[in-house]
């Protein structure tokens, strides 16, 4: 059994009265490793740490903060297949997807890297001929990062990298279920020769108490969450004593529209694939599949053949714990009590460890938990429809606002349909959702702000304003 520590300073760190918590497989449930249960004494050394390291890190040339967090992208990489290895032990998913994922955090630094050397300010006219108007980008200082399990290290690379791209020190909480991954990515760092203190990492099981310590620190001024909305809603109440900046990244609730003029199987090929991703444990899980009748006898079968072709426990991971699996199950028993049909899954499998099958539901109605509810797990709920101008208000019937996904062949109908869904993301026929260069996040319940692309980058400077009036 492994014992991993708090990264302070650039040293690793015990609690002090030597409080551990428990890390477990989710696939068996056996123990893999004891952490540094972080208090808040912890919590106030790492931001003291990011404090003192600030001054110099904001001040360094852009190129040369740029090349150590390439260096740390490099180190990300070569480890890949080791910190995959850690990542499937505690959260359950695929070594194939784990590595994949580790690659992915690099090219999340990598792009970051890269957009640190272009952090421009801008020359405004001025107000009159002796007026001048310049806009100074300025990092926005000490940043406190919150991230969850699903994804434990592109949610952190995600939040580094933009905030050390610029100039920011960053103290991070990773999920209690996760911190395996992302001690290895604080060794990633470490071994890429990060200063220390820029990024300080404080494993803890008690997140309200590490949430309470940073709101409270007038040091921290940004807060960056990825979880739920209960929480999020929680963090931005805390927020406003201080008036710190946030950014909010929560749940999500995605419909799926495949319209009569859609490639069917295409379209079940690609729900197939994002639906039992992380066994359905992502925010952009496709949640509603709204089908139109035309085409849903094709669709419905070629998505059951993709569902059945998927081996849990080879090609899809357990559910992180108990209480995820219990929800899955309730929402699922909710469905055939009002009347729908499990197609294929449709009960936990007799086995140790979370896991439940993939599953697809037919005969669907709104009304149900599964579309109401943050499902996070592997059912793909199949809900018919004729309207097609009704389809898109019952879509936009959520209070989340995340990723929607369109599926159709007509120009005009992907312009009007992706204009009229309130979400932060519309995938339109497929594409990647979460590639560097894009502005990821949502609108509505879930959340605000943006990760990757170069708003992502903004998201963690200030723009000072310059007025300067031109003496004569
Ligand atoms: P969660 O319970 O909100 O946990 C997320 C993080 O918040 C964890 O680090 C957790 O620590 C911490 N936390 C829990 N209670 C807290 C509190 N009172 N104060 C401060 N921090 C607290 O979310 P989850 O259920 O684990 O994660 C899944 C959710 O995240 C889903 O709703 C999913 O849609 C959302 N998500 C959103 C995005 C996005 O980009 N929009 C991406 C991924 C996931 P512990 O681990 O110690 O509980």
């Amino acid at each position: 059994m492994r014992r991993a520590e708090a990264l302070i300073g650039g040293t690793w760190h015990e609690e002090q009265d030597g409080t551990r918590f428990t890390v477990h497989d989710p696939a068996t449930g056996a123990a893999l490793a004891e952490v540094a249960d972080c208090g808040a004494e912890l919590t106030r050394l790492a931001v003291d740490a990011a404090a003192a390291a600030l001054p110099s890190w904001r001040a360094m040339a852009a190129h040369e903060r740029a090349e150590l967090m390439r260096r740390a992208a490099a180190e990300l990489t070569e480890r890949a297949g080791l910190i995959g290895e850690i990542m499937t032990a505690e959260q359950g998913k695929p070594l194939a997807e784990s590595t994949a994922e580790v690659r992915a955090g690099a090219e999340h630094l990598l792009w970051a890297a890269e957009e640190t050397r272009r952090l421009y300010g801008s020359t405004v006219p001025g107000a009159g001929a002796d007026h001048r108007v310049w806009l100074l980008p300025e990092p926005v200082g000490v940043v406190a990062g919150i991230t969850p399990w699903n994804f434990p290290v592109s949610m952190i690379t995600r939040k580094l990298g933009p905030a050390l791209a610029a100039g920011c020190t960053v103290v991070l909480k990773p999920a209690e279920q996760t911190p395996l991954s992302a001690v290895a990515v604080a060794e990633a760092f470490t071994a890429a020769g990060l200063p220390p203190g820029v990024f300080n990492l404080v494993p803890t099981s008690r997140p309200a108490l590490f949430a309470e310590t940073v709101m409270a620190d007038p040091r921290v001024r940004k807060v960056s969450f990825t979880g739920s909305t209960e929480v999020g809603r929680e963090l931005i109440r805390r927020s406003a004593q201080d008036v710190k900046r946030m950014s909010v990244e929560l749940g999500g609730h995605a419909p799926v529209l495949v319209f009569p003029d859609a490639d069917p199987v295409a379209a079940a090929a690609a729900v197939a694939r994002a639906k039992f991703l992380n066994a359905g444990q992502a925010c952009t899980s496709p949640n509603r599949v709204f089908v139109h009748r035309d085409v849903a006898a094709p669709f419905t079968a070629a998505l059951v053949e993709r569902a059945e072709a998927i081996t849990p426990g080879v090609d899809m991971g357990p559910l992180i714990d108990a209480a995820a699996l219990a929800k899955v199950e309730r929402h699922v028993e909710d469905a055939l009590a009002g009347g729908a049909t499990a197609l294929t899954g449709g009960h936990r499998l007799d086995r140790p460890g979370a896991f439940y099958p993939p599953t697809v539901l037919a005969g669907v109605r709104d009304n149900m938990l599964v579309c109401r509810e943050e499902t996070f797990g592997p059912v793909a709920p199949i809900i018919e429809f004729d309207d097609v101008d009704g389809v898109v208000a019952r879509a936009n019937a959520t209070p989340y606002g995340l990723t929607a996904y369109l599926w159709t062949a007509d120009l005009n109908r992907t312009l009007r349909v992706a204009e009229e869904l309130e979400f932060g993301m519309v995938a339109v026929n497929g594409g990647p959702l979460a590639p560097p260069q894009a502005p990821f996040g949502g609108i509505k319940n879930s959340g605000y702000g943006r990760e990757g692309g170069s708003l992502g980058v903004a998201d963690y400077l200030d723009y000072k304003y310059l007025s300067v009036g031109l003496g004569r």
